[in-house]
């Protein structure tokens, strides 16, 4: 049997950033520090900062006056922030810089009186936040079938901004709908938004796809990248399963499977993929080898929010 590696897969830059935050926030004032939402989508990153000292929280008003507050990598709106500072708490935002550049452009958007649709998922905190940096109220469209039904009051002036770890294919479907029906829609490629990452992730996918027999993918059900990846794999003709880890493998999915192909989201950590590699070899009757796919490599990299800089 053999395991082909995704390349690339697993931590993002914004992932690392943001749990590098947590992690210099904690040495830098000591414990406990809050962290709105989970800092990233991934229980085990989740779990492992918790034990070394942060305490998540879902609203700002669970935290203590004036503690150390970080909020996750998904971003929050305007009105958390307001939330924030009011109730006097130690701010440091671990906000993605690429959603950030997302709810930059809603506002210039807003700015120069347009209508905002925004295609996303519906209550991920992304999406959440990205609403809430607005104050029209913007437009959410989920899929194709809401991108052919959707009510705009004045055509003539609206731009759309999206979620960054939606499904590129999914995506350019969805906007060249929207451009059909809205011609003066403000123009600009389908997947601006998308961030390199899930990009990178989904092209190595569908590379992989055409090396194997079955698809793991390692992320937590709530991370939308990771889900897109699941997705994709299916949508390549291959039996597709989304796991948080080796306890999920059910042995009857590897009977007659000789190339076995892995990857994991931008929030899932290295460490799984060993454990799940392990877990194979434990199951599998044959030798298992392991190789890593020719893909790009990535070096993007954030800078920490100044707080937690030194
Ligand atoms: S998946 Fe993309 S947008 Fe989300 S944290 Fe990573 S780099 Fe940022």
């Amino acid at each position: 049997m053999n395991i082909i590696l995704a390349k690339p897969r697993g931590f993002c830059a914004g992932v690392t950033r943001a749990i590098e935050t947590v992690e210099k926030a904690i040495a830098k004032f000591g414990a406990p520090v809050y962290v709105r939402h989970e800092i990233v989508h991934n229980k085990f990153v989740v779990e492992s900062l918790r034990q070394k000292g942060a305490i998540f929280v879902d609203e700002v008003d669970q935290i203590p006056v004036g503690a150390i507050t970080i909020f996750s990598a998904h971003g929050v709106s305007d009105r958390v922030e307001e939330d924030a500072v009011g109730r006097g708490l130690d701010v440091i935002d671990a906000t993605c810089p690429l959603v950030s550049k997302v709810h930059r452009e809603a506002k210039k958007y807003e700015e120069e009186g347009c209508e905002i649709i925004l295609i996303g998922h519906r209550g991920h905190p992304e999406v959440e936040g990205t609403s809430g940096r607005v104050k029209k109220e913007v437009i959410l469209v989920t899929d194709e079938n809401d991108a052919r039904t959707v009510e705009i009051k004045n055509p003539e002036k609206i731009s759309y901004v999206t979620q960054t770890t939606l499904s590129v294919d999914d995506t350019k479907k969805i906007v060249e709908i929207l451009e059909k029906r809205f011609p003066q829609m403000h123009q600009g490629m389908a997947t601006k938004d998308i961030c390199y990452a899930t990009q990178n992730r989904q092209d190595a996918v569908r590379d992989l796809s055409k090396m194997v027999d079955i698809l793991l993918v390692i992320g937590a059900k709530n991370s939308s990248n990771s889900n897109r990846l699941r997705d994709l794999g299916e949508e390549c003709g291959l039996k597709s399963h989304l796991i948080n880890g080796a306890a999920d493998i059910d042995p009857s999915w590897l009977e007659n499977v000789k190339n076995i192909g892995l990857t994991a989201g931008a929030s899932a950590p290295e460490v799984l993929v060993q454990e799940v590699i392990n877990k194979i070899k434990e199951i599998s009757p044959s030798d298992v080898t392991v190789s890593d796919m020719n893909g790009i490599t990535e070096n993007t990299f954030f800078v920490l929010p100044r707080k937690v800089r030194k």
